[in-house]
């Protein structure tokens, strides 16, 4: 062991984070060890009220720490976007001319994952549309297999209840995710999204 056993717990409990080997986690436990300790005290307290307090919105299913989220508390649900995480939210509300809601599926559909219709928020997303009487659906899931595959259902689903479905446009390339696409391309792909 080369340091001290805190500290290898420390780097140990930094390698977790997605994106960060070794030599960044190294460096943000000595960041640490080196910070005022009311700075490491505010860190310590951050963590742990965003996993404490932090829970899904009993409408959309994005992150909130109250019951309903303050999207769904003030826009209309005249539109829906259909995203399959919650973190696809803070990505879509990139887009400045988007006043819709949205709508988490919670993953897409995926065979080799075993993951079918009845894994993903779909019954949650029906009565949604029924009750916000909703007239657009947009589908904002990853433009690879499982995210069209998944815009696919749903569109068969929801057509013939008279919900035009929308799909963004593939500005966002084949196979990128929707978390790396900035405010332009999103832009875009939303204004030249298509009827599915
Ligand atoms: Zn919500």
């Amino acid at each position: 062991m080369r340091n001290s056993e805190p500290i290898e717990k420390l780097i140990a409990s930094f390698r977790n984070l997605p994106g960060v080997g070794y030599k960044t986690a190294e460096r943000y436990a000595y960041y640490v060890i080196g910070a005022d300790l009311p700075e490491v005290q505010d860190m310590a307290k951050n963590i742990l009220a965003a996993k404490t307090e932090v829970k899904f919105c009993k409408e959309c299913g994005g992150y909130t720490n109250a019951d309903v989220c303050s999207i769904c508390r003030s826009r209309s649900g005249e539109t829906i976007c259909v995203v399959a995480e919650p973190k696809d939210i803070s990505v879509m509300e990139k887009v400045k001319n988007y006043n819709g809601v949205y709508h988490v599926l919670g993953g897409t559909l995926s065979p080799l994952e075993n993951r079918g219709p009845d894994d993903l928020r779909i019954k949650e997303l029906l009565s949604r549309i029924q009750t916000l009487k909703t007239k657009e659906v947009i589908m904002a899931t990853n433009p690879d297999v499982e995210g069209d595959a998944t815009a696919m259902y749903i569109a068969r689903l929801l057509t013939p209840l008279g919900v035009k479905v929308t799909r963004l446009a593939q500005g966002v390339s084949m196979g990128t995710d929707l978390e790396y696409a900035d405010e332009v391309t999103l832009t875009r792909a939303l204004e030249a999204r298509r009827p599915i």
